[in-house]
């Protein structure tokens, strides 16, 4: 019998998911099928009670509904708790909505397929906003040297250094106060990319051999990975391989099989660079 799942998000049509999944359910043989749903604002509750009512399974939530996900949620992974917010649904056997944020371990994971090292790394994120929450917690369990998050308005930074202390020591900072200090790993989780912009950065920011990380992705290396080649970054890679390694933590979830991500990757690139030649 082939089980059900969907994607809810506003706007929905660009969603890789239902790709993504359908790549994994050929790999691994699993019956299930998959959509996307453009929900309307204000609508997230109605439109998952009749999905689950209608039999089913399992849900992937995106922008704008990961908080109104967090509230649907009947109870929560540890790590959505932290994070407060949740990107996917798993209808479980007693018949309760389990919710998870599978965000940040996907970035994880994609960071140690790229032979990335966490530990003991002095590790930057720039942003304080819903993706970096997702990401703190599986990035703490790393145990870097230490953990900066900088960001424009300086108290956000505050907050989440404050909420997250118990996983270790957080320094918040604006990004003025960065000047004259150096890291091994640097993480864009600002949407500024989005629009093209970069926030300001010393020139000196990268220790030698340093890793950028973009959350954002594109057919085009993003402004923050431009910035990082021109300041001598070692190795940079862009969020493609954390939303493939989101996917495949849900699916995991879900369906208690890990796909293989790399094909899925390498296959996504590649759609990517040839829609860029077109
Ligand atoms: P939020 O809106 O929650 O947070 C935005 C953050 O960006 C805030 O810290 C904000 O600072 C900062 N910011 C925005 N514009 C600028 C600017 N011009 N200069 C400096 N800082 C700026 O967004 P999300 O956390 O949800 O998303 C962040 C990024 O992560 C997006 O690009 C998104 O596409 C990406 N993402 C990728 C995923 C993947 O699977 N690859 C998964 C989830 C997200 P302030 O607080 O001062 O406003």
């Amino acid at each position: 019998m082939t089980d059900t799942y969907a994607v809810f998000g506003n706007p929905i049509n660009h969603s890789k998911s239902p790709y993504i999944h359908r790549h994994f359910a050929e790999q691994t043989g699993e019956p299930i099928a998959y959509t996307k749903q453009q929900v309307p604002e204000g609508e997230f509750e109605p439109a998952a009670e009749t999905f689950f009512a209608q039999g089913g399974k399992g849900l992937n939530v995106t922008v704008p509904f990961k908080l109104d996900a967090y509230r649907y949620a009947a109870r929560l992974t540890p790590r959505a708790r932290r994070a407060g917010a949740v990107n996917t649904l798993a209808l479980e056997p007693d018949g309760t909505v389990l919710g998870d944020n599978t965000d940040g371990i996907g970035m994880v994971n994609d960071m140690h397929n790229l032979g990335w090292e966490l530990a003991g790394k002095r590790v930057l994120i720039l942003g304080a906003g819903g993706a970096v929450r997702g990401i703190l917690p599986p990035l703490m369990e790393q145990k870097p040297a230490s953990l900066t998050i900088a960001n424009r308005t300086l108290h956000k930074a505050e907050q989440l250094a404050k909420g997250f202390a118990d996983l270790g020591a957080i320094t918040p900072a604006g990004f003025e106060s960065l000047e004259g200090q150096q890291f091994d790993l640097v993480i864009n989780g600002t949407s500024a990319s989005l629009g093209g912009d970069l926030p300001p950065l010393p020139e000196s920011l990268l220790a030698p051999g340093a890793c950028c990380y973009d959350l954002m992705y594109g057919a085009e290396p993003t402004v923050f990975l431009q910035w990082a080649e021109a300041h001598g970054a070692e190795k940079r890679a862009d969020g493609l391989g954390m939303l493939v390694g989101q996917a495949a933590e849900s699916f995991y979830l879900w369906r208690q099989i890990r796909p293989e991500v790399i094909p899925v990757i390498t296959e996504l690139r590649r759609k990517l660079s040839a829609k860029k030649g077109a």
